[in-house]
C-alpha cells in the first residue's frame, strides 16, 4: 500500500467532487431558476438522494460547467441569485457524513469493491470520500469542515445527524470507536473557529483494548456538553453486519449514542447469500432486526437486486419478503450490484457466469417495487452514489430515481414510502392534519406507525412505536423492562435555529408532542407499564421536558403515574 500523498487531490476534487446524479439535478434547478422561478421553490422540487436540498456550491459548479463547455452564455444575474437567499435543509435535519479510516473488513463479498486508502466498500471519488480523505480520515475535521461548508451556504447547523461510514463499524477496535465518537463531539461542541485535531488517535485494528478497560468518562462529558451546544446532535448512525449485532454490542452502541443502524441485508435468499460469500444467512438478518427493534433502533437495510445467481423474479419475490417475513425495515437502500473492476465479481463475469441488469431491466424492476414499498417504510436510496467510470458494464445511470419516477408517473401509479409523502412546504394549517395510526407486525413486535398527514396525503410528522411481544429478545438493559418504545419522532418543516419560530411551520405546531401522547395512550392501553426512547444526545432535553426522565441509556416516562 504506498503512501497517501501519491493522489493527486485537487485534480480529484475538480473530477469527482459531484455525482452525475447531484450535477443533472443542479442542472435542471438553474433552468428552472433562470426562467423566472424562486430558487428556494426549485431546490426543494429536486431534493438530493438524502432528501435534503441541494447545496448551493453544486449549483455554482454545474453553472461553471455549463459556461466552461459552452453551452451556457455567462449569466451574472443568474449567479447572483443561486448565491443569495439562505436555504434550509428540508426535513429539518442537517446531515454530516464522516468515513472511518481504512480497514480490510473481515467480510468478502463478492460484489464489494477495494481501494487503497478507503474503507472496505468505499471508492476515493465517492461523495463523502474526497473530504474524509483531504482530512486524513480525522473525524473532528471531517465533521468542523463540513458544518462550515453547510455554515458558508446558508444551511442551519443547529441539529445534526451524524452519519459514519466505513466498512464494519463493529469491526472496528473499541477504544478507536469511542475515540471516533468523541472526537466528532468536540467538532458539534465548538463554535465554529474550531479547535486544533487531537493527538492519541488509537489503531483501529490489532488486539483490541477489553471493554472493561475503555475510559468511557470523557465520551460523557462530551454527550453533556451537547446537550446544549451549537451544533446539537439529534441522530447516531454506524454501519454494520447482522452477524455483528448482539445484545451486547447493543449495549455497546446505546453507550455510545447511536440512534440508528444501517445493515447490510443484501438478499433474503440463503443460496444467493451463500454464493456471494456474504458469510450470513437471513436467520441472522431476521434475528438481528429483532435485536435492534427491541432496543428501540432506527433500522436501515441495504438490500441488493442482481447479486449472482439472482434473476428478475427471483429479485422480486425476495423483495417481498423484507415486507412479508418479519424483517420490515424503517428504511432502504436500494443497492442494483454495480460490477467493479476491484471485485471478485469482476472475474467471475469475465468468465461469463454473471450478467448484470440493463437500465431498462433495472428501472422496470425497481419501479415494480417501488409500487409495493409499505408506507412506513422510507426509500433513502436506489442507487449507491458511485460514479459512473467505474462501472464496467451495466447500467451506467446515477440519475436511476428520476428514471422510476417517471415510469411510475408513465404507469399511473405511485410510490408510498415516507420519502415520497415527506410534506415539501414549509407552511403547513395544523387544523387540517389528521392522525393515522398504521399497525403492522414485524417479528416479536407490534409496530404503531403514528403519522400526522394533510388533506393532499403528505406527511408532516411521524413517529414509530414499538410494542415488543412476549417472544421479543430480552436484553440486559433494565430501561427496556416491560416498556414499549419510541424509536423516531420526526417532524418536517424547514429547519429553524433553536429558539425561532416561523409561523406554519411543521415543527413548531406541537406534532412532536402530540404524537407522544398517543404513543403514551396506546403504550398504556397495551399494559406496559413505561415508554422509553431512544434519545439522539442532543435532543435529551426535548424528552426531558416532556416528561421523560434519565434512565441508563434511554429517557424513560413512567406510564403508572400519570392520570
Ligand atoms: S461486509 Fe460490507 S464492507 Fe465488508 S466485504 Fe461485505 S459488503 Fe464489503
Amino acid at each position: 500500500m504506498g503512501s497517501v500523498k501519491t493522489l493527486d487531490i485537487d485534480n480529484w476534487r475538480k473530477k469527482h467532487a459531484y455525482s452525475e446524479e447531484q450535477l443533472s439535478l443542479a442542472k435542471i434547478v438553474l433552468e428552472e431558476v433562470k426562467s423566472g422561478r424562486r430558487l428556494d421553490r426549485a431546490l426543494r422540487s429536486h431534493p438530493d438522494a438524502e432528501g435534503g436540498l441541494l447545496a448551493k456550491h453544486i449549483l455554482i459548479a454545474e453553472y461553471k460547467l455549463l459556461v466552461e463547455s459552452g453551452e451556457w452564455q455567462e449569466d451574472e444575474e443568474l449567479l447572483k441569485r443561486i448565491r443569495m437567499k439562505p436555504v434550509r435543509t428540508l426535513s429539518g435535519v442537517t446531515t454530516v457524513t464522516v468515513l472511518t479510516k481504512e480497514y480490510p473488513c473481515p467480510g468478502r463479498c463478492i460484489f464489494c469493491p477495494t481501494e487503497n486508502y478507503m474503507p472496505k466498500s468505499y471508492l476515493a471519488d465517492e461523495p463523502g470520500a474526497a473530504r474524509a480523505f483531504q482530512n486524513k480520515f480525522d473525524p473532528f475535521n471531517q465533521v468542523h469542515s463540513r458544518i462550515l461548508e453547510y455554515e458558508a451556504v446558508g444551511h442551519p447547523t443547529d441539529k445534526i445527524e451524524l452519519l459514519i461510514l466505513g466498512g464494519t463499524w463493529s469491526s472496528y477496535r473499541r477504544d478507536y470507536q469511542k475515540w471516533f465518537v468523541q472526537r466528532c463531539f468536540d467538532a458539534m461542541n465548538v463554535p465554529a473557529q474550531g479547535e486544533a485535531a487531537m493527538t492519541g488517535e488509537p489503531e483501529p485494528v490489532g488486539a483490541p483494548t477489553p471493554a472493561e478497560k475503555i475510559d468511557l468518562a470523557p465520551l460523557r462529558s462530551r454527550h453533556m456538553a451537547n446537550e446544549s451546544a451549537t451544533h446539537r446532535n439529534v441522530g447516531l448512525v454506524i454501519e454494520t453486519r447482522p452477524d455483528e449485532i448482539t445484545p451486547e454490542e447493543l449495549v455497546w452502541l446505546r453507550k455510545l449514542g447511536v440512534t440508528k443502524v444501517q445493515m447490510g441485508a443484501q438478499s433474503l435468499d440463503d443460496r444467493v447469500l451463500e454464493l456471494n460469500l456474504r458469510g450470513h444467512d437471513s436467520a441472522q438478518t431476521l434475528k438481528a432486526t429483532a435485536l435492534l427493534r427491541a432496543a428501540g433502533f432506527k433500522i436501515v437495510l441495504h438490500w441488493m437486486p442482481n447479486l449472482l445467481g439472482a434473476t428478475l423474479d427471483s429479485d422480486r419475490a425476495d423483495f417481498k419478503r423484507l415486507w412479508n417475513d418479519g424483517y420490515a425495515p424503517d428504511e432502504i437502500k436500494i443497492y442494483p450490484t454495480q460490477l467493479l473492476e476491484s471485485a471478485a465479481l469482476y472475474k467471475v463475469w469475465q468468465k461469463g457466469e454473471y450478467t448484470p441488469y440493463t437500465t431498462e431491466e433495472l428501472i422496470q424492476l425497481i419501479a415494480d417495487l417501488k409500487e409495493t414499498i409499505p408506507q412506513y417504510c422510507r426509500v433513502n436510496r436506489v442507487i449507491r452514489d458511485i460514479p459512473s467510470t467505474h462501472v464496467v458494464e451495466g447500467n451506467k445511470r446515477t440519475s436511476l430515481r428520476q428514471d422510476v419516477m417517471l415510469e411510475l408517473h408513465k404507469r399511473g401509479k405511485t410510490c408510498q414510502c415516507v420519502r415520497c409523502r415527506e410534506v415539501r412546504t414549509s407552511k403547513v394549517d395544523v387544523t387540517s392534519l389528521h392522525l393515522d395510526d398504521l399497525v403492522y407486525t414485524p417479528a416479536y413486535a407490534e409496530e404503531h406507525f403514528l403519522s400526522y398527514v394533510t388533506p393532499e396525503d403528505q406527511i408532516a410528522g411521524y413517529l414509530r412505536l414499538s410494542l415488543p411481544d412476549t417472544q421479543a429478545p430480552k436484553l440486559p438493559m433494565a430501561d427496556l423492562d416491560n416498556a414499549a418504545l419510541v424509536r423516531e419522532v420526526h417532524v418536517y418543516g424547514q429547519s429553524l435555529a433553536v429558539g425561532q419560530e416561523q409561523a406554519g411551520a411543521a415543527q413548531h405546531i406541537g406534532l412532536g408532542t402530540a404524537l407522544l401522547k398517543k404513543a403514551s395512550e396506546i403504550a398504556r392501553s397495551k399494559g406496559y407499564s413505561k415508554l422509553a426512547v431512544i434519545a439522539a444526545i442532543g435532543t435529551r432535553k426535548y424528552y426531558e421536558s416532556r416528561g421523560f426522565e434519565r434512565g441508563e441509556l434511554y429517557l424513560v416516562k413512567d406510564l403508572t403515574k400519570e392520570l
